[in-house]
């Protein structure tokens, strides 16, 4: 297991004066299993509450686990789990080999801490430990298990027991934010209950147990009543709409790839947060907050600054909407504390943010850099020049357009045209397809590139001819791959890692819409044609009704396109197919 922390890391991407802290702590493989029963109210979970005097989740309620021991991985206790190898149990878990363990953990450690024994008699029904006898010699066995006196694999044996590894289905992997002392790569498995067994705590490491529906634990968590820790919660979230234990094993099983979830820890309105790979900002905060501390920012928030780099800070103009996302974002470029410095697009005219940039800027501000002209990204040039003589690059809108013609270069930039602020090089990278006059700027220094409205995060970039151009476009996307991209800063939304996995996404999402325009003109194919209004229902099937003025636009560039490709032709407003 790899984990995409890097293992030293300073406080933040800002730099830090104070001593470097060492490196985050290496998490220990662990198991939990989340066991359900069923109630006239839905499948209930088994919560068990640790005690208070642990150092880990001290008071919390979790599920059983623990830490994966070396007795899990023995051959002795392989050879007794049940329809389960280490090859199918390892590929189940994405591992090259050991996965068998994880599922022996989370059976041994639910044996420990909740005396329920998930195995087969030598009859092949589950453990039956009604009769009183069998119940005290196991209480036996499971202390002995816990002292580390007896193996489970020597329980079994002298039980004549099989592990009831089939009944076990892989529900999610966790892994514990870097910035804490003790970390885990737990993977989470659900069984139902085992008939005739009684879960009962351990009095050590656990005080109380607590069978619960997952939406009453989710209720008393939220009114204060319960400790529950973030993964636990999530669990509880994914498991609270099954109808029976059954249909939650059923529908654990039929899940596809699971991923690693790493919760990163970031800080967002003054309020510490939590957040999860795929979620909104995520690779914002991984990329301004290496080692995890609740101290760091990372905000879209207008008027609030984000400090991405030691270079690069982010100023957000206000004016969210659906085009813009949370606002333009304006980035400020060169040494914090003294030298040159570089705005990139200063946004729309309004005072307030202006204001914040100057403020921000002061005197200092030597460059003003655009990366287009549209009203969301240049039109605060004009003020901010006048106020610090900065001179102004870019490239100027097209004539007679409706782009922002009040902005007027300094210095006409074309591809690969550099400016230097200090020590910090940004160098024009001519990226037409949005509008002709686009420029991403790459920060060579750092291998950040500004892609301005060329890639944004969060919002689809529209296309509107006839200055949007989809061939150029996708020609734009294409070139960036040969350009080494550590990171992008776009117009609108958080930063982004993994730059050409991104670029290969948006190109290949943009050629399956084409492919549903050439579907939709051949299904609708009539003599006369077809008509934008009626293609722009059946592409954007998709997309909310409220967005289709606006995805118009882009189809109309992608019948461009086609048109130019000799793929499809215009007739008095109505489109058809070409065919070869
Ligand atoms: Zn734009």
């Amino acid at each position: 297991m790899t984990t995409p922390a890097p293992v030293t890391a300073p406080a933040s991407r800002a730099g830090s004066t104070s001593p470097q802290p060492a490196g985050p702590a290496v998490p220990r493989p662990a198991a939990t299993l989340v066991v359900l029963r069923d109630s006239v109210r839905g499948p209930e979970v088994l919560l068990l509450q640790r005690s208070p005097h642990l150092d880990f989740m001290a008071g919390a309620f979790v599920f059983p686990g623990g830490g994966v021991d070396a007795t899990d991985s023995a051959p002795d206790i392989a050879a007794r789990c049940v329809g389960l190898d280490d090859a199918a149990a390892s590929a189940r878990l994405s591992l090259a080999s050991g996965g068998l363990s994880y599922y022996v953990a989370a059976i041994r450690e639910t044996f420990e801490e909740a005396g329920l024994l998930l195995g087969y008699e030598p009859a092949g029904h589950l453990l039956d430990l009604q009769p009183s006898l069998e119940e005290t010699r196991f209480a036996e066995h499971r202390h002995a298990v816990h002292d580390r006196r007896r193996t489970l694999a020597e329980v079994c044996a002298a039980e004549s027991l099989q592990l009831a590894t089939d009944r076990i289905a892989y529900l999610s992997h966790w892994i514990t934010p870097v910035s804490e002392k003790k970390r885990y790569d737990t993977r989470f498995f659900v069984a139902a209950v085992p008939e005739n067994q009684a879960s009962l705590h351990d009095d050590i490491e656990s005080v109380s147990q607590l069978w619960i529906t997952p939406s009453d634990a989710l209720a008393m968590q939220s009114r204060g009543e319960l400790m529950l820790r973030f993964p636990t919660i999530k669990t509880l979230e994914m498991i609270a709409d099954y109808a029976t234990t059954e249909d939650a094993l059923e529908g654990v099983r039929a899940r596809g790839d699971i991923r690693a979830q790493l919760p990163w820890v970031i800080r967002r309105r003054d309020k510490v947060l939590r957040i999860l790979p795929g979620e909104p900002g995520y690779d914002e905060a991984q990329w301004v907050n290496p080692s995890g501390s609740e101290s760091v920012c990372s905000e879209t928030t207008p008027g609030v600054v984000t400090v991405l780099s030691r270079r690069v800070r982010r100023l957000v103009a206000p004016n969210p909407g659906m085009m813009t996302g949370p606002g333009t974002n304006s980035y400020l470029v060169g040494d914090a504390e003294s030298g040159d410095l570089a705005l990139i697009d200063p946004g729309p005219a309004i005072d307030a943010h202006v204001e914040a940039l100057l403020a921000l800027a002061g005197q200092r501000l030597r460059w003003i850099l655009c990366t287009h002209t549209h009203h969301d990204h240049s039109p605060a040039v004009a003020a901010i020049k006048a106020a610090t003589g900065a001179t102004v690059i870019g490239m100027p809108p097209p004539p007679h357009s409706n782009q922002d013609q009040t902005f007027v270069p300094d210095c006409v930039f074309a591809h690969g045209d550099r400016v230097q602020v200090g020590g910090t090089t940004l160098r024009a990278v001519h990226t037409p397809g949005h509008a002709s006059n686009h420029l991403c700027w790459y920060l060579e220094e750092e291998r950040l590139l500004f892609t301005g409205d060329h890639i944004m995060q969060g919002s689809t970039v529209v296309i509107s001819p006839p200055d949007g151009d989809m061939s150029a476009y996708l020609a734009s996307l294409e070139a960036l791959l040969s350009l080494d991209i550590e990171a992008m800063a776009p117009g609108h939304g958080y930063l982004m890692v993994d730059a050409h996995e991104a670029v290969r996404r948006l190109v290949k999402h943009r050629l399956g819409r084409e492919a549903k325009v050439v579907a939709a003109l051949t299904a609708l194919s009539t003599p006369a044609g077809a008509t934008l209004d009626a293609l722009v229902a059946r592409v954007y099937a998709d997309t909310p009704e409220k967005l289709h003025p606006v995805a118009r636009r882009s189809l109309h560039a992608h019948l461009l396109k086609l048109a130019h490709d000799r793929r499809a032709v215009e007739h008095e407003g109505r489109w058809s197919p070409l065919n070869p």
